[in-house]
């Protein structure tokens, strides 16, 4: 399998979130350690597939010699139509080594700030299921052009070159690559670079603030580009296996109205449950699939009307609007059953057993050869 080639110009300032994709999906990788004084690579032989330039605190424009070996080494891969992905430094060195230009800001632009998607068909295809106002993490001094040839993706109220696109390029300002633990450290390093405006630059609480939830939101994009991006690399003829993998890993759904959309990562296989309360929450059996916690994102949150059943550890959610029945939350906040039926076809999923088939109503036999539990699944055998 083809490896990607990660370009680190600091040792603080590294990409988690791709880096955990890429290991999830066994994707080789390695970091060229700029820090570190590692060499780069002046030619691409057949074994790299792709090339990422992470952030950095110096200037693409600054005197500094491997910066221009990195804009050469991007020539070199677009000319051969290698894969380029970068953020924040990364994105500045894209779009200067395909002819943009970068200049500093007239201000720093820091925290999180909301995007709008552009309106080209470029923009449009990129952007797939990802909600307009995400809000991004950004942190720079400097802002680059849209290098000939290259879409404009979205932009923020403070900077309108945010990100571009271009064959199979993808630059963003931003650092979605980021992770909890890593901003964290950033605002302890660097913290005295940010000098709140109250306009492009937050203040530190306030960029903590919240912070779990809105990572978790724009790592539904970072992963919708992602995926996409990878998909340039491993395809139907040399990685058919992984490019199923890659293709099943996101999952979309919405309710019937379209107020509350989702996606979720690896969804579980589906459980059809006859107990009472799903029966009158659902009109039917309810067929969950589920997901971890931290796997699901739900946009439009306070489209949700949450019920809290007594005997139940757990909520039920459905939408505000149109009724239509779609979570089941425990208390413990173990992961989130999802209605299967809400998830967008192909599902590509399976129903593979009946639990609390005990409860089952009069009016209808099961009568497949799926597993059967009369309660639950944990600590029970099914019926044969
Ligand atoms: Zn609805
Ligand atoms: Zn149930």
């Amino acid at each position: 399998m083809k490896k990607i080639l990660l370009f680190r110009h600091e040792s603080w300032i590294e990409a988690p979130h791709l880096t955990d994709l890429l290991s999830k999906f066994e994707i080789p990788y390695e970091v060229i350690k700029i820090d570190q004084e590692d060499t780069i690579p002046s030619d691409i032989n057949n074994e790299i597939g792709g090339l990422v330039f992470l952030g950095g605190t110096m200037s693409v424009n600054d005197p500094i010699p491997w910066i221009q070996n990195e804009l050469d080494l991007i020539r070199l891969a677009h000319q051969k139509n290698i894969p380029i992905l970068g953020h924040c430094l990364g994105s500045q060195l894209i779009s200067k080594a395909l002819g943009g230009k970068v200049a500093p800001m007239k201000q720093k632009e820091i925290g999180w700030h909301s995007i709008d998607f552009c309106k080209n068909e470029k923009a449009k295809e990129w952007q797939g299921k990802i909600p307009n106002h995400t809000k991004i993490l950004v942190w720079h001094h400097d802002e680059f052009t849209i290098p000939k040839g290259a879409s404009s993706l979205y932009t923020t109220s403070n900077c309108k070159n945010q990100a571009f696109v271009k064959d199979n390029i993808i630059a963003t300002v931003a650092h979605i690559e980021v992770s909890n633990t890593m901003l964290k450290s950033w605002l302890n390093i660097y913290g005295y670079d940010i000098e709140p405006n109250g306009n492009s630059m937050q203040t530190i609480e306030q960029i903590k603030n919240n912070m779990q939830s809105k990572m978790q939101k724009m790592h539904f994009m970072t992963d919708t580009f992602y995926l996409k991006w990878l998909k340039f690399i491993y395809n139907q003829d040399s990685e058919p296996k992984l490019l199923k993998k890659i293709q099943s890993y996101l999952k979309s759904g919405s309710c019937l109205c379209g107020n509350i959309t989702f996606s979720l990562k690896n969804p579980r296989n589906v459980v059809n449950c006859h107990c009472e309360e799903c029966r009158k929450f659902h009109g039917n059996y309810a067929a969950f699939t589920k997901a971890k916690q931290e796997d699901i994102y739900i946009f439009s949150e306070e489209q949700i009307k949450w019920y809290q059943l007594k005997t139940d550890q757990a909520k039920r959610g459905f939408c505000k609007n149109c009724g239509s029945s779609l979570f089941w939350k425990p208390n413990d906040n173990s992961g989130i059953c999802v209605s299967a039926s809400a998830l967008d076809t192909p599902t590509e999923l399976k129903t593979t057993s009946h639990i609390y088939t005990n409860n089952a109503s009069d009016f209808y036999k099961i009568n497949d050869n799926l597993e059967k539990y009369p309660a639950t699944m944990k600590n029970t055998n099914p019926i044969k």
